[in-house]
């Protein structure tokens, strides 16, 4: 009898067997020991946590290199410096450079800029690299180049790419943004005065990406994954959306080559989880913000449209569209409305409407029958 053959599960598995590990779950835990073992041996633990003070350790040039033709970061093996390289997107660096620093220093006045996060994620893209044959070279890569068949290799390629940079993404935001820290500066503020009370979300996200020095958004992917994760009180119908211009994989608007794809979209997505004893489907990240309806997509275009300086934050009242899905039911459609505020992130510049970023965040109540 011929078993049938998963060429996926064989490419993971390959995969795995090259870094040296039993899963995904366990090579990512040895990753952030390994960084959080050498952040302490340079007692570099306290946040803002700089991942150019420990590069060396890990052969990674600490200075990035600034190149507009990358998309956003990549890291590659420089055989010329002898060391892993960090490339990361003109657009990150900005005013640092300027002030003699790097994109990993950023200051707390540039909080939007991505720059520390991406720069920490090349940084741990460096653990999927494999020494063979006297070269550097990425674990899935070599795993896909054992399938034959060059359609179903490169179906692997991606399908272990994916895998890498979901990795990459949440050992950065653990080592950026450490979860026992976050739990002690959210406290009790997502939880709300009194059932109708909408917390303050972004005075709570001003805090974090201040303490932390990360972007906002970068600070909500934290707080969405802790709420999700039962490690912080919330209140049980608060809604977040982060929005912006961008195309489906995140790259806004300065670095996105394929620009028909641009589009507002939600990065990240607070949802709860069971309003009227619903099962609402968690928002991918890079989801139209069209989705949730009308009335959303119309606040966001004319908050992104207007740029009055002073005009940054306002109140809303939205019809919002979730598709959700009782017990053993097919999806469905939830409406319902969304009390609470907005406000404009970031500074917008004449000439490029669709840098802004708008947060939108508020309770969520049953829309009336
Ligand atoms: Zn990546």
């Amino acid at each position: 009898m011929r078993l049938p053959v998963d060429p996926l599960g064989t490419a993971v598995r390959n995969y795995l067997h090259l870094l040296d590990a039993e899963s995904e779950a366990c090579h990512s835990t040895r990753v952030l020991a390994q960084i959080r073992d050498c952040l302490q041996r340079h007692r570099a633990t306290e946040p803002p946590v700089r991942l150019s003070a420990i590069a060396e350790a890990f052969n990674i040039f600490p200075r990035p290199h600034f190149d507009a033709s990358v998309r956003d970061g990549e890291l590659v093996f420089s055989a010329k410096l002898g060391s892993f390289l960090i490339r990361l997107n003109e657009k990150f660096r900005g005013a640092n450079l300027l002030a003699g620093k790097w994109p990993d220093e950023m200051a707390a006045a540039e909080l939007l800029g991505r720059g520390r996060f991406t720069y920490a994620h090349e940084f741990v893209h460096r653990f999927f690299y494999v020494h063979r044959d006297e070269r550097w070279e990425r674990a899935c890569a070599l795993a896909a180049q054992l399938e034959h068949d060059p359609n179903i290799r490169l179906r692997c390629l991606k399908a272990l790419q994916d895998l890498e940079e979901s990795i990459c993404d949440d050992v950065a935001g653990e080592v950026l943004v450490p979860a026992n820290l976050l739990v002690g500066v959210i406290g009790d503020s997502l939880v709300g005065g009194q059932t109708t009370a909408v917390p303050n979300v972004y005075e709570l996200l001003r805090q974090i990406s201040k303490y932390f020095n990360v972007s906002y958004d970068c600070a909500l992917v934290r707080v969405e994954r802790a709420i999700r994760r039962n490690v912080v009180s919330c209140h049980q119908d608060l809604c977040i959306l982060f929005v912006e211009w961008s195309d489906r994989k995140g790259s806004s608007s300065a670095s996105s080559s394929r620009r028909s794809r641009l589009d507002i979209r939600a990065r990240v997505a607070v949802f709860p989880m069971a309003p009227g004893g619903l099962r609402v489907r968690r928002p991918f990240p890079g989801i139209a913000v069209e989705n949730f309806g009308a009335e959303v997509r119309q606040l966001v275009d004319s908050v992104l449209r207007d740029r009055r300086p002073n005009q940054r934050t306002g109140g809303l009242d939205l019809a919002v569209r979730l598709q959700a899905f009782r017990p053993r039911d097919r999806s469905i459609e939830h409406q319902g409305r969304l009390r609470g505020y907005w406000a404009r992130l970031g500074h917008q510049r004449a000439d490029h409407p669709q840098d802004g970023r708008v947060l939108l965040w508020g309770v969520l109540e049953p829309a009336l029958p």
